[in-house]
């Protein structure tokens, strides 16, 4: 489990990263596999698969009916978490969602998932499908990932959706959640949404990962509020290496997270995409010997699946 990880390492901070499985028809397991394999040298004692939803424009509807689109689900997690747990001996830590999911397929996934030998998950909303601009749960799904929590944590007592069985052997997840020390775009205020936090504490959450930020002070204020209103669980900070200019204006747009003006600055003077990710590499590497000097549990890295600038980053701080 995650938070056993986090409890044998004794203080001393662990790496961990995100990969996201390939769109189809893309990279092959392999190809995903000897892309992340460079990272294996910092023996991660997690890896985090990420879950997705993708819409289709359906042109030919089998009713001759007008084109629509679709979303579905992006297959991978489920597999891409096996094979690295066989290959790498790590444990994965597949990332399961509201969206797209009822709660018949929720328990589904779960039961899959411990037969795998899968002890942890990341439980999320998951993000707006592109057609929407509000999110619509799935016809008897969950709305809010603290509901999805509070599933989890039934069917770790044996309590599952039609029947409650006194038996010992049910599944028995480490549940993590996210949080946004910038906050969530869509809640109206910070301390809405810390209340919202407060809620998937208090349906079970397990450990919290965050939001990627290149400003750690914005860090350090969360944690402070957190310890000041009892949320004790581990705070595993998120953190992305900027790798190209491009990057300076699409990050916060996506991700909704300040750029320091000093990183603005330096990835602007840069002149080419490889100046400005020295520029990204060198400020996650300060990022992250202060996190590690505060002592965070893990510097989780949100890789895209590529080994590259988190390794140029990590051999310098680990
Ligand atoms: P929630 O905690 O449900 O919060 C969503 C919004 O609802 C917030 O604004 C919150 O304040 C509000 N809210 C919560 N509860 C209530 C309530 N009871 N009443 C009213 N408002 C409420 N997305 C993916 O699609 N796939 C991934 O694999 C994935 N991995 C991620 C990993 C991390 C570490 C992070 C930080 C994000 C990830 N995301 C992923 C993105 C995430 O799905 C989106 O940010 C999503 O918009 C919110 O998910 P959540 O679990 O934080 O939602």
């Amino acid at each position: 489990k995650v938070t056993e990880h986090i409890d044998n390492a004794k203080g001393k901070t662990l790496f961990s990263i995100e990969i996201i499985p390939p769109s189809k028809g893309s990279n092959s397991i392999g190809d995903l596999l000897s892309g992340i394999e460079p990272m294996m040298e910092l023996n991660p004692p997690f890896i985090d698969v990420t879950y997705h939803r993708e819409e289709y424009l359906i042109k030919d509807m089998p009713d001759g009916g007008q084109k629509e689109v679709r979303t579905r689900k992006r297959p991978g997690t489920v597999g891409i978490c096996s094979a690295i747990m066989h290959k790498f001996d790590v444990d994965a830590v597949p990332h399961v969602l509201c969206g797209g999911f009822n709660k018949e397929d929720t328990e589904d996934l779960l039961f899959d998932l411990s037969y795998l030998g899968i002890d942890n998950v990341m439980a999320l909303r998951g993000d707006i499908a592109k057609p929407f601009n509000v999110f619509k749960p799935k016809k008897g799904g969950h709305q809010y990932a603290s509901q999805l929590i509070s599933q989890i944590k039934d069917i770790n007592a044996g309590k599952y959706l039609y029947e409650e069985l006194e038996s010992e052997t049910h599944p028995d997840f480490c549940i993590g959640g996210a949080a946004y020390p910038e906050k969530h775009y869509e809640a109206q205020s910070m301390d809405i949404d810390f209340e919202n936090l407060k809620r998937k504490v208090d349906a079970g959450m397990d450990y919290i990962v965050t939001q990627m930020f290149f400003n750690n002070q914005k860090y350090f204020d969360f944690v402070n509020k957190c310890r000041a209103n009892g949320i004790n669980i581990p705070i595993i900070p998120g953190l992305k290496v900027l790798a190209t200019k491009r990057q300076l204006e699409i990050l916060p747009e996506l991700f909704f997270c300040d750029m320091p003006e000093d990183l603005r600055k330096g990835v602007a003077a840069a002149k080419d995409n490889a100046g400005a990710r020295e520029v990204g590499v060198e400020w996650c590497v300060q990022q992250c010997k202060e996190l590690k000097e505060y002592g965070v549990p893990a510097l989780h890295f949100y890789t895209m699946s590529k080994s590259n600038t988190t390794l140029a980053v990590a051999k310098e701080v680990f």
